[in-house]
């Protein structure tokens, strides 16, 4: 796209953790990625900040009689800068991904050294350098991580002076810095940036808090990637003196002053005002981030519309009727480059002799196949694609499992992270569901199936840790029963990760994009799916609902509640035990789970899993569970007309141009930034 853009981040010595299954469970392995170095990365220990933390503030007058804030950290940390090179596709253009290091800084080492205390320096180093060290998954429970809190802050201070730094280097004065730069915050994990340019500019920079919160508030835009309320982070007020004292101030300062205008829009209501508040009063007082990157930001936007619509209608609804404007929707995209050209080259190689190259920069240009979907040659061409791919996922999976999985039979791929909004469960009540009606009729003729799941379980988060479990417990069952005959086959492909992605996408037939309405923000494994000739079984949620519009509702398999009829079931109050009295098929799947007939007559390690279906259902699987199956019964009688599902996924391709991520940078450009490609001419 040719934008001036750099992105910022941790340069993490371990990243997410290596997935092993072993006894069908999940075990983590630390992932050493730098044991062997890293080429790619060029080291920048020119380019270095001190980062500190906590200690105190002192209020003193400066010499015109101004009121100044020095802070005097505890201790300081460098950062140093990594820089990886990111290449434009045919184009001049490199982009910088630069990513902060921990180190010790000398002066530290030098005091402690002078104090006779060696072991005490060495140490100081090791708990400083620590600040990089590991990757919190997202959907980590984070409560009161002191370690987490640290990563945010020190990352989003070396990467707002590095952008000060650079914006000096040209003759302007800093309240021109929203005119040349605009920092779009990825999620609230670097939002306290917004109290830190703050403190830049009015304690460093000695501008005054008026300009100085009016340059902020210009420069910063804000993404929100998901509706999950215990996503948003909060950190408690403890926590954040102790680390941040000098933030602590600026946050309250610039809350007294948001409050006093949301006062004076709504006189009286001050249940609005509680409700809009950056502190969260009740129980322990805590910063609420997602406030302070609303309040802080010129632009809010979500990842697809109904995220967006759902933003603005709930979770932050207060905020919209404040500033209506402010609010905007970048539907989410995928790279064709990656998830196309480079993992499904053969693919590839079949678009680009219908249709030419242009697809690969301008993937609009996909829609020159419609045509071809009429063309029965290309259509055996396309299933030849599509059978090689899966043929290769099969060896991999053979590798990794022992499972034996036959590219002749339908692969339908559940492949993401594990969560219980997304629903794994679902997806393994509709296989024992198939499973139990073959024992009944082991002579029925079905579509044969190979389920294969991938995705990692947050270390902390133990139901999604026993759905893993499920799935190998309701495998080890199926592969094995002979009654099956391995019509269906189930396997758990571990450590999904964007390596075993780009062979996974490429060889589905079926998409499972099952979450619970109103809960997936956009998704972008439904996108990397269809855009490599999957079909999708979906709910009406996140960028499922646009991908449907876009490649036709004949095209796609849409089952389960909508996210309004989700949010009144929900009001109306919601009993699962009541769905499961009345669904005798529902009741068997759940009893035969709880009876052991999938865990060696155990009955008490799947009850937590149970329990919580039949006594809470958070997620309405038991309310999408007949919808889903009879969906998937559709789905079955469509893959037995070859031609016909060959038709259909000719079409999803050529119809899912707007979903790559060129489109959505475009939209960003437009949009939010501002901004326009500058050509490099060499
Ligand atoms: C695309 C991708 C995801 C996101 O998948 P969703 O289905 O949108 O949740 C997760 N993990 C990896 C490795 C991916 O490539």
């Amino acid at each position: 796209m040719q934008i001036p853009a750099i992105g910022y981040g941790i340069r993490y010595e371990f990243g997410i953790f290596d997935q092993a299954i072993r006894d069908g469970w999940q075990v983590e392995i630390t992932d050493k990625w730098l044991r062997y170095g890293n080429p790619w990365e060029i080291p920048r220990p020119e380019i270095a900040y001190p980062v500190g933390f906590g200690g105190q503030t002192h209020a003193v007058q400066d010499a015109a009689g101004r009121l100044r804030v020095t802070w005097t950290p505890e201790s300081v940390v460098r950062g140093v800068a990594y820089d990886t090179p990111i290449l434009g596709y045919g184009v001049n253009t490199v982009n910088l991904l630069r990513l902060w290091q921990a180190q010790a800084t000398e002066s530290f080492d030098f005091q402690a050294f002078n104090l006779g205390d060696y072991y005490g320096a060495v140490n100081e180093k090791i708990v400083s350098e620590n600040i990089t060290k590991v990757l919190y998954p997202n959907d980590e429970q984070l409560g009161g991580k002191q370690l987490r809190l640290q990563q945010q802050y020190f990352f989003a201070s070396c990467s707002l002076r590095d952008l000060i730094r650079i914006f000096r280097q040209r003759a302007l004065t800093l309240d021109q810095l929203a005119d040349k730069f605009a920092i779009q915050l990825n999620d609230t994990h670097p939002s306290i940036a917004i109290a830190e340019m703050m403190r830049l500019l009015v304690d460093e920079y000695e501008m005054a808090w008026e300009p100085a919160w009016e340059t902020t508030r210009r420069v910063f835009a804000y993404t929100n990637h998901t509706l999950m309320p215990e996503a948003l982070e909060t950190w408690s007020l403890e926590l954040f003196r102790r680390m941040l004292p000098r933030h602590l101030e600026i946050i309250f300062e610039i809350n007294r002053r948001f409050l006093d205008q949301v006062r004076a829009g709504w006189p009286g209501d001050e249940a609005r005002v509680a409700r809009m508040s950056l502190i969260d009063e009740r129980g322990g007082r805590s910063v609420r981030m997602a406030h302070l990157a609303c309040v802080g930001s010129y632009a809010v936007n979500g990842v697809a519309e109904l995220h967006s619509d759902l933003l603005k209608r709930e979770v932050l609804h207060d905020f919209y009727e404040l500033e209506p404007d402010k609010f905007h929707n970048v539907t989410n995209g995928v790279t064709p480059r990656r998830f196309v050209v480079l993992s499904n080259p053969r693919l590839a190689r079949l678009i680009e002799r219908a249709i030419g190259p242009g697809w690969i920069t301008d993937l609009d240009e996909l829609r020159l196949l419609e045509p071809f979907a009429e063309d029965a040659g290309f259509r055996s061409e396309w299933r030849e694609v599509k059978h090689a791919a899966k043929q290769d996922l099969a060896a991999l999976v053979a590798a990794r499992t022992s499972v034996a999985a036959d590219p002749n039979s339908l692969f339908d791929v559940q492949a993401k992270r594990i969560h219980e909004y997304k629903r794994q469960h679902l997806n393994v009540l509709h296989i024992i569901t198939q499973y139990l009606r073959l024992k009944d009729n082991p002579a029925a003729h079905i579509t044969p199936r190979t389920y294969i799941f991938g995705g990692k379980a947050a270390p902390g988060y133990v139901m999604a840790k026993l759905i893993i479990k499920l799935v190998n417990a309701v495998a080890e069952v199926v592969n094995a029963d002979a009654d099956v005959g391995g019509r269906l086959r189930v396997a758990f492909m571990p450590d999904f990760n964007v390596m075993t992605a780009q062979q996974v996408y490429p060889a589905a037939d079926l998409s499972e994009q099952i979450s619970t309405a109103g809960k997936e923000a956009s998704g972008t494994g439904n996108m990397k799916f269809s855009l490599n000739g999957a079909l999708t079984i979906g709910t009406l949620d996140g960028a499922n609902i646009e991908i449907r519009r876009a490649v036709g509702p004949e095209n796609f398999f849409c089952f389960g509640l909508t996210a309004e009829e989700v949010a009144d079931w929900k009001t109306r109050g919601y009993d699962p035990s009541s769905i499961c009295r009345d669904n005798a098929e529902l009741r068997r799947v759940l009893d035969r789970v709880a009876d052991g007939t999938f865990s060696g007559g155990d009955t008490v390690l799947f009850r937590p899993l149970l329990d919580d279906l039949l006594h809470r259902d958070p997620f309405l699987v038991l309310a999408d569970y007949a919808a889903y199956v009879a969906c998937q019964e559709e789905v079955s009688r469509a893959y037995q007309d070859h031609e016909h599902w060959s038709r259909m996924s000719i079409l999803n391709v050529s119809r899912m141009g707007r979903f790559s991520s060129d489109r959505s940078i475009r939209d960003y450009c437009r949009d939010i930034w501002h901004t326009q490609a500058v050509p490099i001419q060499v």
